[in-house]
């Protein structure tokens, strides 16, 4: 355990498969700085999904993979040493197939997952609004009944694919007065009257990702594009972002290790005043530092993944695998850059790229703060209980 290698070694034959696909897939097509214009990004994920990236965890009966969350995460590590925004653009993508395809009604599951596993249609998950980020209950988005399904008002922001996405899964309130329980789970398309898309993000560390925005005026959405109604709708989505914290945790440890050889490399081919630097102390211990918190970040990950594919409660590992990820990476990044010298900032070299996307993977699927909220609820439970044993 700690290492790639050995925990594929857990996998099934046919997840191992998988993970190869995504090596392959990142070398063949992610390496040389493809265009991320909307039409080369779509390519794309629809040339990942023609390997079977977007149906990792797709039941069999809906022709996917049937695989496990663990083999979900490593194909993420795998795509994230070279392309991270794409990584995360495509188990995006994937996340939602997968929700409708264990969920959907079934004449929703004929129309788009098939299409989804192709990567013809391309989805999306919007929680995010303008007003609200971190407080995913205080959302404005609205769903009121109608005599044949549903009609939608509201925005959404910061969504990853929502600037070239076909298939929204979009949590609005259908009972303000019911709080976190009147929040239900919708299909939009973006072919729906009243679905408006808005300008894609121009900000650092999101190449790759497509994120944008879009609002919602007077959309109908017919009852069997429920996916979850409430008052499940806020559980289910927590219980995606608590996956998606654990393989971002598992994306910065591939950034991590990607800057770390990087620099070792130069650290141990440079001479400075009569030897290579990586023997100055100041630069080698400024590695060793990286290597171990590249360690245990990976540890982290691996952990609460097993956790999950035991089904055992997962939520306070994957917040500590997120948390410990993100007051890392990034300086961990830039230590790589700091012992290459200037040339550690160049765009050949393409370590500044990776702190663009350290730092956009602080906001993803909840802040740092939040993870603390989380750790520290689970610590005053333990707290509670212990004090009424006794
Ligand atoms: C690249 C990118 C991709 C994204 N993709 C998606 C997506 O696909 N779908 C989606 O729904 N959203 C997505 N998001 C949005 C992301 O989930 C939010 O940015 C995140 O939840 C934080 O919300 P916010 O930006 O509104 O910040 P806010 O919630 O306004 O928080 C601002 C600051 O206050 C802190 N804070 C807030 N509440 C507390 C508290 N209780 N205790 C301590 N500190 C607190 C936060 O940690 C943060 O530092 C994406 C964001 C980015 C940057």
């Amino acid at each position: 355990m700690g290492t790639t290698a050995s925990f594929d070694n857990g996998l099934a034959l046919e997840e191992q498969r998988l993970v190869v696909n995504a090596t392959d897939f990142a070398r063949d097509h992610l390496a040389h700085n493809p265009s991320f214009d909307s039409a080369g990004h779509r390519e794309l994920l629809r040339l990942a999904c023609g390997v079977g990236l977007a149906g990792i965890e797709v039941p069999v009966e809906s022709g996917g993979a049937g695989a496990s969350f663990s083999a979900r995460m490593r194909v993420c590590e795998e795509l994230a040493r070279t392309h991270p925004g794409f990584a995360f653009s495509l188990v995006n993508h994937h996340n939602i197939v997968s929700r409708i395809a264990l969920s959907g009604q079934p004449s929703v599951k004929r129309d788009l997952v098939p299409a989804m596993l192709e990567g013809a249609l391309i989805g999306c998950t919007a929680m995010t609004e303008p007003q609200s980020g971190s407080d995913f209950a205080g959302m404005q988005t609205t769903a009121t009944r109608t005599q044949d399904g549903w009609r939608l008002n509201g925005a959404k922001a910061w969504i990853t694919n929502a600037s070239l996405a076909d298939v929204f899964l979009v949590y609005a309130q259908t009972d303000a007065a019911a709080g976190a329980a009147g929040i239900a789970g919708f299909i939009v398309l973006a072919e729906d009257a009243g679905f408006i898309r808005g300008d894609a993000y121009k900000a650092t560390g999101v190449e790759g990702m497509a994120v944008g925005q879009f609002s919602l005026e007077d959309c109908r959405v017919p009852e069997e594009r429920v996916l979850y109604p409430a008052p499940g709708g806020f559980k289910a989505a927590l219980r995606g972002v608590n996956q998606a914290r654990v393989h971002v945790a598992a994306m910065n440890a591939a950034m991590v290790e990607n800057a770390m050889n990087t620099a070792l490399r130069h650290a141990s081919s440079r001479q400075a005043f009569g030897k290579s630097i990586v023997e100055f102390q100041g630069v080698g211990w400024s590695l060793a530092d990286v290597a171990t918190h590249l360690h245990a970040m990976r540890l982290l990950a691996y952990v609460a993944a097993e956790a999950i594919d035991s089904n055992h409660d997962a939520q306070v590992s994957a917040a500590m695998a997120k948390k410990y990820a993100n007051d890392h990476a990034a300086s961990a990044i830039s230590a790589c850059m700091q012992a290459m010298g200037a040339r550690g900032i160049t765009d050949e070299v393409g370590l500044a790229r990776l702190l663009g996307w350290a730092k956009a993977f602080c906001y993803t699927d909840g802040t740092p703060e939040m993870m603390n909220e989380r750790i520290v609820r689970a610590l005053r439970k333990n707290t509670q209980e212990v004090s009424m044993q006794h």
